[in-house]
């Protein structure tokens, strides 16, 4: 095989989806991926030219997610991952203490480094950065939906701006000019700017191409910090230098029949179209309120009596998704983090029904959904597939037959849940 034994890049991941979704851009570039629920305690899994830590840090209290993604960092090591990734979402979900600047400073002091980048774009799913400022679509970030997001509303889309209050170091801004001008000018604006104290720089991209850029000038740097985009040029990097062989089938996956359900826990604009567009299609559903589940009412009894009998019949979705308007109602009621851990719970209880009652292909819409979903099922480790759209694959449950996609909010057409069925040959 000529393959080197070791794992090449370490990723540490600030929540499920947004793992899943750098781990799909390195198996399409033909990297074999692994990717592991949490810290492990064993040794790395063999085979893998990438390692990545999914961690639930993403909303986690500031010192909890600095301890967790130094944990991960440190068993990455040990596992002789020779450069390191952390990946937090394309929208730059953080609230004003972080957790993306203390957990990216730690790391770099853990690395001994004095400098890297910050660059959630990811062009092919409308995430581009100009002049540091974010867009989604044709959009800024604080004129998206994400504005209203349940816990990480993002307000501002000047991301130095955003990034500064979170950092001790000083943030900066590697602009496109010199992006476009290629991996020489790129570096030299690095130089430059590590030479002023800069110890962040949040990087412009519009395309594929910047970042490829910006991969290849950021090749010494020991960490990297960005949403999933600036990984595709990576696998490239590292073959070029010798580290790996590029496996064109590293997404590869083997098929697993058997009934399908969907899990929707994300209130995002695209997933509350998707649930529409399932609902419009007149496909089995039902709707999980939280108030009920304050209540202490058996909704999730009920609704996985239904469900046991309808995925016979075929796919069923279980949605909590609200829209903007009735989830501040619910969230004025409850306060947010009460409902939202209403909800993930009841989701969570509802997957292990669901796979105790046969579903062996399950769609969670939702990060930290997913999150809570996947810990439910007690699933440790994931090997990573196809793609189903830009940013979620599918996935396999290592040593079980259970197919997973992990839906980070904001992705997928609306009709991406049907679509995934149908892409696993679901019904
Ligand atoms: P996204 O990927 O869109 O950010 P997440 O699953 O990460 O989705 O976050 C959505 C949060 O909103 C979760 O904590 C979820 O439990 C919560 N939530 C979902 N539905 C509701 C609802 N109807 N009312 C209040 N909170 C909700």
């Amino acid at each position: 095989m000529n393959r080197s034994d070791w794992t090449v890049l370490g990723v540490v991941a600030d929540d499920f989806t947004g793992a899943t979704d750098v781990a799909s851009m390195l198996v399409r570039s033909g990297m074999r991926t692994m990717q592991v629920i949490g810290v492990p305690e064993g040794p790395p899994p063999a085979g893998a030219d990438a390692v990545v830590v999914a961690l639930k840090s993403r909303t986690t209290p500031v010192d909890d997610a600095v301890r967790e993604s130094l944990a991960a960092l440190r068993w990455l090591r040990g596992a002789g991952a020779r450069q390191f990734y952390f990946k937090y979402c394309s929208t730059f979900d953080s609230t004003p203490r972080g957790n993306i600047g203390p957990v990216a400073e730690a790391m770099m002091s853990a690395l001994g480094t004095d400098f890297t980048i910050a660059c959630p774009a990811f062009p092919e799913n409308g995430r581009t950065i100009f002049r540091g400022h974010l867009f989604v679509g044709d959009q800024l970030l604080s004129d998206s939906g994400m504005r209203n997001h349940p816990l990480t509303p993002m307000t501002d889309a000047d991301l130095v701006r955003v990034l500064q209050p979170q950092c001790e170091g000083r943030v900066g801004l590697l602009r496109y000019d010199a992006v476009r001008a290629g991996v020489p000018a790129t570096r030299a604006r690095i130089a430059a700017l590590r030479a002023e104290g800069v110890r962040i720089a949040v990087a412009d991209a519009i395309d594929n191409d910047d970042l490829r850029v910006l991969a290849e000038a950021c090749a010494d740097l020991p960490l990297l910090t960005a949403g999933s985009g600036l990984a595709l040029g990576l696998p490239a990097l590292y073959a070029a230098q010798g580290w790996l062989r590029l496996d064109e089938h590293a997404a590869s996956l083997e098929t697993v029949g058997g009934a399908a359900a969907v899990l929707s826990g994300s209130c995002s604009t695209a997933t509350n179209a998707q649930v529409a567009a399932w609902e419009a299609a007149g496909r089995p559903m039902r709707r999980i309120d939280p108030r009920a589940l304050a209540r202490g009412e058996p909704v999730v009894d009920e609704v996985l009596q239904w469900a046991r009998a309808a995925v016979a019949q075929g796919a069923v979705l279980i949605s909590a998704t609200a829209a903007p308007e009735v989830l501040r109602a619910v969230q004025a009621e409850l306060g947010a983090a009460r409902a939202g851990e209403l909800v993930e719970q009841a989701l969570a209880r509802l997957a292990r029904g669901l796979v105790d009652a046969g579903v062996r292909r399950l769609v969670v819409a939702g990060g930290e959904t997913s999150g809570a979903v996947v810990q439910g099922l007690g699933v440790r480790a994931l090997r990573i597939g196809p793609a189903i759209c830009p940013g979620v694959p599918w996935t396999r449950a290592e040593g079980r037959m259970l197919k997973l996609a992990l839906k980070s909010g904001n992705f997928g057409a609306p009709t991406f849940f049907a679509d995934a069925l149908a892409h696993e040959g679901g019904r």
